[in-house]
């Protein structure tokens, strides 16, 4: 790691306008990672040229979610070329470059400089960067967004009060930078039993509409809570790659962003 961090990134006269889409959540566990890497496939299915970066330093998630855990990026022109897993998708993680389990222990500049890196790699001609970011509203977070201005930012929550409330100082945390929200999304919406098919809403239902409504943002979908989702996710194997009422969903989702 210590190689790829040391690289200092060679600012372009020519900034190329941004391809940024910031997938972003006031907290952690409502999905955001999931919805990341599930929005890529969905993306790359509808035909667009996408990479996904997983900006969550301290978190990495990405690497599982997409199968690419065995993958290692090198370094040319010191930049990192992104590594390409088995849904097709060029994509660039931590987990990529540090040791499974171990933990980073770094302080916010080291961990914003390698979040640099990821970003400014050789992406080639993708269209659109899918960037899970980090939880929350804090440094990170922010100096990603002032540096690399995302194109637009989708936020995701459960329908909880709670989440909500986080969710929305991640919007404002977007808006003060003017970036333009592409939409909230609906995460762990409705759960439908495996055994009797009744519904219930473990964190309730509809919260994230009501509330895009408040925000007058445009509402992009609702995922149910569903154990397939967390089955497939964990196996590496996105949802949004597959067939049914989930995939549905995704490229439904992905249908709105793309637009
Ligand atoms: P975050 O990135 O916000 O921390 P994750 O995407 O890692 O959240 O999701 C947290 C956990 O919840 C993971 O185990 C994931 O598989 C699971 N999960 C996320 N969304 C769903 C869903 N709609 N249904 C079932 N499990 C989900």
């Amino acid at each position: 790691v210590s190689d790829v961090v040391e690289v200092r990134i060679i600012e372009t006269a020519e900034r190329r306008p941004s391809r940024i889409l910031a997938v972003a959540s006031g907290k952690g566990g409502v999905g955001k990672s999931t919805l990341s890497a599930n929005l890529a496939v969905a993306l790359h299915r509808l035909g667009l040229k996408v990479g996904l970066v997983d900006a969550d330093i301290y978190g990495p998630s990405q690497a599982k979610l997409m199968a690419s855990e065995d993958q290692k990026p090198v370094a040319q022109d010191k930049k990192l070329v992104p590594v390409t897993g088995p849904h097709g998708i060029p994509m660039l993680s931590m987990a990529h470059l540090v040791e499974p389990g171990k933990a980073l222990a770094w302080r916010g500049p080291m961990a914003g400089n390698a979040l640099g890196q990821l970003i400014d790699a050789h992406w080639g001609d993708a269209e659109l960067l899918v960037v899970d970011m980090p939880p929350g509203t804090g440094d990170i977070q922010l100096s990603m967004i002032q540096k690399h201005k995302p194109a637009g930012a989708v936020i995701v929550s459960t329908p909880q009060d709670l989440a909500l409330i986080d969710a929305t100082r991640a919007v404002s945390l977007f808006a003060q930078a003017g970036v333009p929200m592409v939409g909230l999304v609906e995460n762990m919406a409705g759960y439908a039993c495996p055994h009797c098919g009744e519904m219930s809403d473990p964190f309730g239902q509809g919260g994230a509409e009501q509330e895009a409504v408040h925000l007058s943002m445009p509402f992009l979908g609702r995922i149910p809570l569903a154990i397939d989702i967390r089955r497939r996710s964990d196996a590496g194997d996105p949802p949004a790659a597959g067939e049914g009422a989930h995939a549905d969903v995704f490229v439904g989702i992905a249908r709105k962003v793309a637009d």
